[in-house]
């Protein structure tokens, strides 16, 4: 089952790639694990999978421990502060980052470890009131502040669409998003880059490669569905 939806997650991102005229290397699958247990991350392991996705501090570092040291673990979930001290040095990337006091944590805690936490910043392309990130229009302000952090790295942009039936509706957000990458990148702010938009889950990824997405977080479609009984 893993390897089948593995293998067709991976063709259906190679066919949007080839689809919009990118190379299949410019987008990061990353497998969203959260709340599967540490047996099934290891048998996606074993069939070749290196980047996953955790949404929880406790659960990310708990899986960090148990299994191989080659694997790139990626924090997409909401960070709270106190918390950033267990994962700032397990993490290649952290997609969540929404407010300047959590930036400020984050320096703290990279320095101590003497390293440069790489970081996205969430924005709420959508402006639902239910999710976390940025507004579009605080973008540039906090990219100003964020900047002068010395021990972190901005890398781009994150997004969390909006549940839609058809995929499609979501193209415009994905759209907006490049398009807000795009601006900060021609600002030439020191420490900020914009080389990555995560955007995309199992119901819009590849409208989201077709958009240009770096990474996409595929959870449900990996995995199957989540049993949150258990947790
Ligand atoms: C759970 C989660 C995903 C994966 O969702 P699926 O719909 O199962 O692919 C992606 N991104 C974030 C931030 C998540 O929390």
């Amino acid at each position: 089952m893993l390897k089948e939806n593995l293998e067709y997650v991976e063709s259906q991102i190679r066919e949007a790639c080839e689809r919009s005229g990118r190379l299949r290397e410019e987008v990061t699958l990353i497998a969203v694990s959260k709340t599967k247990p540490v047996s099934v991350l290891k048998e996606a392991y074993d069939l070749g999978v290196r980047v996953f996705g955790e949404n929880k501090v406790q659960e990310l570092a708990d899986k960090y421990e148990e299994l191989p040291k080659d694997i790139r673990w990626h924090m997409i979930g909401h960070l709270q502060r106190n918390k950033v001290k267990y994962i700032i040095d397990k993490v290649e990337l952290i997609h969540s980052v929404d407010s300047l006091r959590l930036a400020e944590t984050i320096e703290k805690e990279a320095a101590k470890h003497n390293i440069t936490a790489n970081i996205l910043i969430e924005v709420n392309v959508a402006k639902e009131e239910s999710k976390f990130g940025l507004m579009p229009e605080e973008l540039d302000e906090f990219v100003s502040e964020v900047a002068k952090f010395p021990h972190i790295q901005v890398q781009g942009l994150m997004t969390i669409a909006p549940f839609v039936d058809d995929p499609e509706e979501n193209r415009g957000i994905f759209q907006r998003l490049r398009k807000l990458s795009v601006d900060i990148a021609a600002k030439n702010v020191d420490n900020i880059t914009m080389c990555i938009l995560s955007m995309g889950m199992t119901n819009d990824y590849t409208v989201a490669v077709e958009e240009g997405a770096a990474m996409v977080r595929v959870g449900t479609g990996i995995f199957g569905a989540r049993d949150y009984m258990n947790n």
